[in-house]
């Protein structure tokens, strides 16, 4: 196959600017996501770095030789704290600047500036060491992005792999913007401009994932407390019950309503209501396990579906619950209580509008009783 190595730089060129002003354009307009902003540059300097590469047979051969490759070095840097970036964490600057100040600094030395075998073989090492660290950062996040990084390693590894062959195959090859013939250079120019599209296309969309994950997990939140909300209670709770019938397991409801928080409210302000009420989800989500489903389904009402727990074990955690929450200082110094009305999922029929009913009336129970205090439904407790 001939390839006109010409055509493909400036195709390269083109490529990279385009695709680098795309993600500019996509980091403007998004929610400025570091990661797009660093890969925007990374595809912009590529760009850059190719132009300046491209300039030979000017007679200024430190234009390219030097400042093309320090450009692209940088350029490779930054595609690296992209990944980096996105895995939550900090950038490195002077790893950023290594690459191309060790190319810099190599390029004094005559024997090297003079040698292409040996430039190709550095700039193929320092191109597989910021791919290898890209890939690094991905790979030893990827549990807790949330987000398939699959697609975005294979690249890496296969970019990297690319520039090891380089760095054994590729030994002096000239550099001939004027031959028409096909050589290992056209190989490279096609593989920067394949992996380019690839790693900015797999970039963009794990951070597109991400940030729906995030608004969904949002909309599934009480900002206040910082447990679930009604929703978020509802999905998992049926999920829940589903899987309790099919391995026939038991389930207990608890349903939790803060005593005269009207009350609160008037006498103590707003804010300190707010303040009880992120001290209970606080509470509520410490004291139960996490196969067990919490969320604050209304105002002053939160709500705890335990897995695989039988009453006697409800009781004494409602109990528990309770007990702290009334011993809580509440900086006003007013008193702040809880009633709690428990129902087990076989008396509902492990059905959840019967269930949260069950535990309603055990919940009016315990209001009628006094409040401040623990009721268990009972059939004959209407
Ligand atoms: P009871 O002991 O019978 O449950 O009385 P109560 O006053 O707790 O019940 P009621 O339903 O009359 O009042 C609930 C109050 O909860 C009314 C409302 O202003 C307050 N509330 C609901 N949501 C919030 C909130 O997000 N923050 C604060 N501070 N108050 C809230
Ligand atoms: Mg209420
Ligand atoms: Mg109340």
């Amino acid at each position: 196959m001939q390839l006109n190595v010409q055509t493909l730089v400036v195709v390269d060129i083109y490529v990279l600017m385009l695709v680098g002003l795309l993600m500019l354009h996509a980091w403007r307009r998004g929610r400025r996501e570091a990661t797009l902003g660093y890969l925007a540059a990374a595809l912009l300097l590529g760009g850059l770095g190719t132009l300046l590469g491209s300039l030979r047979n000017l007679g200024i051969d430190w234009l390219p030789i030097l400042v093309g490759n320090v450009v692209l070095h940088v350029s490779a840097a930054l595609s690296w704290v992209a990944l980096r970036v996105f895995a939550g964490r900090r950038v490195h600057w002077p790893e950023v600047a290594a690459g191309g100040a060790l190319w810099a600094l190599l390029c004094l030395w005559p024997t090297f500036y003079e040698s292409q075998a040996l430039r190709i073989q550095v700039y193929s090492l320092i191109a597989v060491t910021y791919t290898g660290l890209g890939a690094f950062e991905l790979w030893r996040s990827r549990r807790q992005l949330e987000v398939d990084v699959r697609p975005a390693l294979v690249l890496l590894l296969g970019h990297a792999g690319f520039y090891c062959a380089r760095a054994v195959l590729d030994h002096d090859m000239p550099f001939d913007m004027v031959s028409t013939g096909s050589s290992f250079f056209s190989l490279l120019v096609l593989e920067t401009m394949l992996f380019s599209i690839g790693i900015a296309f797999v970039t963009l969309a794990m951070v597109k994932e991400r940030a729906e994950l995030r608004y969904k997990s949002a909309a599934m939140r009480d900002p206040l407390t910082g447990i679930g909300n009604r929703r978020a209670f509802i999905d998992a709770a049926e999920r829940l019950l589903a899987d309790c019938v099919r391995l026939r397991r038991p389930a207990v409801l608890l349903l939790c309503d803060l005593d005269h928080f009207k009350r609160l409210n008037d006498h103590f302000g707003h804010a300190a209501g707010d303040q009880a009420l992120a001290d209970f989800g606080r509470i509520l989500a410490s004291r139960t396990r996490q196969q067990d489903i919490c969320a604050r389904i209304g105002g002053e009402e939160f709500v705890c579906l335990l897995a695989e727990a039988d009453h006697g074990v409800a009781l004494a955690l409602a109990e528990r619950i309770r007990q702290e929450f009334a011993e809580l200082p509440f900086a006003t110094g007013g008193q702040l209580s809880v009633s709690i009305g428990i129902a087990t999922a076989e008396q509902a029929g492990y059905d959840l509008t019967r269930l949260l009913s069950l535990a309603d009336q055990a919940l009016y129970a315990a209001k009628a009783a006094g409040r401040n205090r623990v009721e268990a439904y009972r059939p004959d407790s209407r």
